[in-house]
């Protein structure tokens, strides 16, 4: 109980004592003691009503109070300062936070969760063509009429940012999400760099094809001569050739790797035949790898194995989708390196797993295995953990590199787990969901 309190009670006490003596005096105890409650309840009414009035416009100079009025006064003066203080600084951040947004070179726009545009800064408003006065409360989609950006609105999975082209310009948009229901948008012009990334692809691309033309008049010649080798010549023509067939492998993979970067997006509606695809990676691993390794196909369905000669699966859709060919590279290139790097006579696992949520494709090996820190680095065009052993088994630090190119663009991803000296298992997973459409 707070010292005012006590004093109001005191004071109520006194005053209706007061009132007893004086009823008992006019020998009407009850008329007087109501009379004496009715006083304190008209005052304690004015009070209420003086404060109802500060309430509806608070100000420094709170009113005249006395008793326990003069306490409340006191505490509500103090909460109102507090926030007074607390709304003025929300303000100061507020406003630096719109100085510094409107300086932003990237477009910022700010969404209710009916996507409602409810604030934009000036770079929005040139990429976007937006109208303060016009577009504030205006839903975005309606404004931005490209397919992709509603669906990928309307999707609400905002990982990975968006690429498309608005006004002739490529723009890459990021959204995140915050608050309750709001959406952050923030978008940039990428036209300039696109267009770089697609000269250096070009470039790629051209000297690639253009390589290919004198390596295979030198290829030619080689050949030529190894017929007229004598026992001096014939070990430098067989060195020249194999350098030869590197190159000329290089040169494919890098064509490849153009033609991935530069291609269409993957039409997520083809079925792929999974099991006619894993058919023609094992058979061709095994004419490659000519017995050395004890290579094994393993595919299995909701965790049980099947066997992939059993009619029933006979051109089942496993509902494994996108484009046969890059899959199958992808793969393939995963089983090339398992035999490279396997020891012989070790066994590779060639398998596949397919569960409701996910279809899983990939390689196990015993083989030399990888130490954890290469591990992130490993998809790296031309990264390599022992330069002369890739060379020497024929790699070119391209090949997952492919891989990571296909699966992008398959929205699938690659789990690598590896054990230096033990083996190592890589995993390519499809989500199912993003190829059922
Ligand atoms: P490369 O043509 O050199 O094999 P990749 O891009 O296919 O290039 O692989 C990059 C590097 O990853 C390889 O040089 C090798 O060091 C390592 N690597 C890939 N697969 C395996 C594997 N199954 N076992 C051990 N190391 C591997």
């Amino acid at each position: 109980m707070t010292a005012n309190l006590q004093r109001e009670i005191l004071t109520l006490t006194i005053w209706m004592f007061f009132m007893l003596i004086v009823g008992l005096f006019a020998d009407a105890v009850f008329l007087f003691l109501f009379f004496g409650l009715l006083v304190y309840v008209v005052w304690n009414l004015y009070n209420l009503n003086k404060l109802s009035q500060w309430l509806s416009k608070p100000s420094k100079q709170t009113p005249e109070a006395s008793g326990i009025w003069d306490d409340v006064y006191y505490q509500l003066y103090h909460l109102y300062k507090r926030q007074r203080k607390a709304r003025q600084k929300l303000t100061s951040i507020l406003a630096r936070f719109q100085k510094s947004t409107q300086a932003l070179p990237y477009g910022t726009i700010v969404l209710n969760e009916f996507n409602e545009i409810e604030w934009f800064n000036p770079a929005a408003s040139n990429l976007f063509e937006l109208d303060n006065a016009r577009d504030i409360g205006q839903r975005i989609d309606n404004l931005i009429r490209i397919p992709a950006f509603t669906r990928y609105l309307k999707k609400r999975e905002f990982e990975k940012p968006l690429e498309f082209i608005f006004n002739r310009k490529k723009l890459l948009l990021n959204v995140t999400a915050y608050g309750s229901g709001q959406y952050l948008i923030s978008a940039r012009d990428v036209t300039s760099l696109s267009q770089l990334d697609d000269m250096r692809r070009d470039f790629i691309s051209n000297a690639s094809h253009e390589l290919r033309t004198p390596l295979t008049v030198m290829s030619g010649y080689i050949e030529f001569l190894q017929h007229k080798a004598d026992t001096s010549t014939e070990e430098p023509l067989e060195k020249i050739q194999q350098q030869i067939l590197r190159m000329n492998t290089i040169i494919a993979e890098l064509i490849e790797l153009a033609k991935l970067e530069s291609s269409a997006v993957v039409d997520h509606m083809v079925e792929i035949d999974m099991l006619a695809l894993l058919n023609e990676v094992y058979k061709e691993g095994l004419s490659l790898d000519n017995k050395e390794h004890n290579i094994k196909l393993i595919i299995s369905v909701d965790n049980q194995e099947i066997d992939i000669t059993d009619d029933q699966y006979k051109n089942k859709n496993f509902m494994l989708r996108g484009s046969y060919e890059e899959v199958r590279t992808a793969v393939s290139n995963l089983l090339v390196n398992a035999i490279r790097y396997t020891p012989a006579n070790r066994e590779i696992k060639l398998f596949a797993s397919v569960t409701e949520s996910c279809v899983s494709i990939g390689v196990e090996d015993n083989g030399v295995g990888i130490n954890y820190e290469h591990i992130p680095r490993l998809t790296e065009r031309f990264y390599r953990v022992d330069e002369g052993r890739s060379r020497e088994k024929g790699g070119t630090g391209l090949g997952l590199s492919i891989v990571k190119h296909v699966l992008d663009r398959h929205d699938a991803y690659l789990h690598i787990s590896s054990e230096l000296g033990k083996g190592s298992i890589f995993r390519c997973d499809f989500p199912v969901s993003h190829t059922e459409h």
